[in-house]
C-alpha cells in the first residue's frame, strides 16, 4: 500500500482563500480590520524565519500586523509593558509572542500577562482550561491545524485508537485532549507515549492514527506501525543543510519506509507546518470579530 499523501500546503491554501474572503467582507461590511503583533524576543534563526512567515501570511490575508523584534537581553519588565500596551490597544486583536524565549524570562509570566481575549496562540490558562471543558476559545495553532488535517482528508477519528508520542503543552497534551472530545474530529480512545513510555512499539503497533510530535528525527519507522495507519507528523527537526545553505528537514517518522504501509502521511516540510499558521491567521479573524461584537 503506497499512502495518500495530506498535504497540509494544499488545505492550509484552501483555508487561507477562505478566511481572506471572510475578513474581506468584514472591512466592507462592519469596516472592521482584524490586527495581529508578533513579538519575537533574541535572533534565533528559526523563531525569525516562524515570525517573519506569521507576518507575510496575515499580510498577505488582509491581516493589519505589526512585527516588534527585541534584544535578546530585554528585560521581563520591558516585555509585560510592552504587552500591557497592546492589550490595551484596540487596532490589535492578537497578540503572539514567539517561544522560546531567552532563560532569563519567565514565559508562564509572559504568557499569562496576554489578555486571554487576544491570546490567538491559545496557550493562556483561561483558554486552556476553556479546551479541557469543550467551551468556546482559541484552540491551539498546531492542534487545531492536525484536526482540520484530519477532517478534511476524511479521516474517521470516532472509535479510533489513537496513538500520540510526546506530551508538550502546545502539542502532544492538547491534541490527545481534542481528540478525546465528544464531537465531530473527536470520540477517539487516545494513548499518549513519552520517555517513560515502557514498550512504545506495543502501542503505535495497534494505532489506527500516530500522531508524532517528539522532536527526534525518523523516530517512527516502519516496523512500529501497522497496515493502513494514518500518520500525521508533527516533527520538524533540521538534520542538516543544502549546498547552498538551506536547512534540510526532516520529521519525527521515517517517511519513505512508513509511506509504504500507511493509508496516509502527512509529510515534512509541507504538513503540519503550514497549518499552525493558518490557525493563528483564524484565531485572529475570531478574536477581531469577538472585540466587534459579532458572534
Ligand atoms: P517538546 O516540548 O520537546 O516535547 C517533546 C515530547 O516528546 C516530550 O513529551 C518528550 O517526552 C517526548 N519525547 C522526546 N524524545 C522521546 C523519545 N525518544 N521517546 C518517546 N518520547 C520522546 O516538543 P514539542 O514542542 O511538542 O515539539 C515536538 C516536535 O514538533 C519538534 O520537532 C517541533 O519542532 C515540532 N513542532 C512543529 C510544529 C509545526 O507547526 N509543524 C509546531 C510545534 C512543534 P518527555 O515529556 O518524557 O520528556
Amino acid at each position: 500500500m503506497t499512502a495518500k499523501i495530506i498535504s497540509g500546503t494544499e488545505t492550509a491554501k484552501a483555508i487561507r482563500e477562505e478566511l481572506k474572503k471572510e475578513i474581506a467582507e468584514l472591512k466592507e461590511k462592519h469596516n472592521v480590520v482584524p490586527g495581529l503583533v508578533t513579538i519575537l524576543v533574541g535572533e534565533d534563526p528559526a523563531s525569525q524565519s516562524y515570525v517573519s512567515a506569521k507576518n507575510k501570511t496575515a499580510h498577505a490575508l488582509g491581516i493589519h500586523s505589526e512585527q516588534v523584534t527585541l534584544a535578546a537581553d530585554t528585560s521581563e519588565q520591558e516585555l509585560l509593558g510592552l504587552i500591557d500596551k497592546y492589550n490595551r490597544d484596540n487596532k490589535i486583536n492578537g497578540i503572539l509572542v514567539q517561544l522560546p524565549l531567552p532563560k532569563h524570562i519567565d514565559e508562564a509570566k509572559v504568557l499569562y500577562a496576554i489578555d486571554p481575549e487576544k491570546d490567538v496562540d491559545g496557550f493562556h490558562p483561561v483558554n486552556v482550561g476553556k479546551m479541557v471543558l469543550g467551551e468556546q476559545c482559541y484552540l491551539p495553532c498546531t492542534p487545531h491545524g492536525i484536526l482540520e488535517l484530519l477532517t478534511r482528508s476524511g479521516v474517521n477519528t470516532s472509535g479510533a485508537e489513537v496513538v500520540v508520542i510526546g506530551r508538550s503543552n502546545i502539542v502532544g497534551k492538547p491534541i490527545s485532549n481534542l481528540m478525546l472530545q465528544k464531537r465531530a474530529g473527536g470520540n477517539a480512545t487516545v494513548t499518549i507515549c513519552h520517555t517513560r513510555t515502557k514498550d512504545m512499539a506495543a502501542h503505535t503497533k495497534r494505532a489506527d492514527i500516530i500522531i508524532a510530535a517528539v522532536g527526534v528525527p525518523k523516530m517512527v519507522t516502519a516496523d512500529m506501525v501497522k497496515d493502513g495507519v494514518v500518520i500525521i507528523d508533527v516533527g520538524v527537526n533540521r538534520i542538516g543543510k543544502t549546498a547552498d545553505g538551506k536547512a534540510i528537514l526532516a520529521g519525527d517518522v521515517d517517511y519513505d519506509a512508513v509511506k509504504e504501509k500507511a493509508s496516509a502521511i502527512t509529510p515534512v516540510p509541507g504538513g503540519v507546518g503550514p497549518m499552525t499558521i493558518t490557525m493563528l491567521m483564524k484565531n485572529t479573524l475570531q478574536a477581531a470579530r469577538q472585540a466587534a461584537g459579532l458572534k
